[in-house]
């Protein structure tokens, strides 16, 4: 147990880790949630495989963001930290950061294939095409390869120009998918929607080879509605 990190953020980043156990996203010990406090410079991780039933808030691990030092003595941090600390260092928008090996998106991640925007489901998360990272070299993997997938994940993003938020996902090659959101709650909430609409997408192409993605209009649309400025989907806040 360690204090660092308000109990809120220990909460989310806990409940963040209990969601995709609860959504069938994790198999064993696969996976983990993160949440950061920018303030207090530190982002709270799982610790390394823990099981996820035996999680409780009080495990998880505060690491220093600018350093990566754990901060306080206990259970070590996740083994992708290294991953987590890049995408905050580069995206300060983002607040909570999702690993998992999800059956349905790994797949894709495993094919090195985008993921199309096939329909609605898809547009209500994220802004277009799902990416897919190139493949690491060999000196990436023989070398610091947790912080290396961290920055393939970044240039992936930075090189196609996509936005953080509005892409909240991205597949590295023959691994499986991160996602991230304002909050660790968003974060999850990415996960289980990208594990939907990559199932949907091979059941799609399944059903027809050729399926074409949706219209650029309707993309617009489905995304403006639930995002940004003039969202009107839900209830107001
Ligand atoms: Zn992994």
């Amino acid at each position: 147990m360690n204090g660092h990190g308000s109990a809120a953020l220990r909460e989310a980043v806990w409940a963040a880790n209990q969601a995709i156990v609860r959504a069938g996203l994790v198999t064993l010990s696969f996976g983990n949630a993160s949440g950061v406090d920018r303030e207090g410079g530190l982002m709270l991780i799982k610790p390394s495989g823990v099981a996820y039933a035996d999680l409780r808030p009080e495990d998880l691990v505060a690491v220093d963001i600018e350093t990566g030092r754990q901060l306080a003595d206990g259970l070590r941090p996740s083994s992708d930290t290294p991953t987590h600390l890049a995408l905050y260092g580069a995206f300060p928008e983002v607040g909570g950061i999702v690993h998992t090996h999800s059956r349905a998106a790994t797949s894709w991640a495993q094919a090195c294939r985008p993921i199309p925007p096939f329909g609605t489901t898809h547009a209500d998360h994220f802004h277009g095409a799902v990416p897919v990272t190139r493949q690491l070299s060999d000196d990436e993997v023989a070398g610091e390869y947790e912080a290396a997938t961290g920055a393939v994940i970044v240039e992936t993003l930075t090189t196609a120009g996509l936005d953080a938020l509005e892409m909240p996902a991205v597949l590295v090659a023959s691994h499986g998918p991160f996602t991230w959101g304002p909050d660790p709650g968003t974060a999850a909430d990415n996960a289980i929607a990208l594990e939907t609409v990559a199932a949907m997408a091979s059941e799609t192409l399944a059903l027809d080879p050729e399926a074409r993605p949706v219209a650029q209009s309707l993309l617009d649309r489905h995304y403006q509605r639930k995002h940004g400025a003039t969202a009107y989907y839900g209830q107001r806040r």
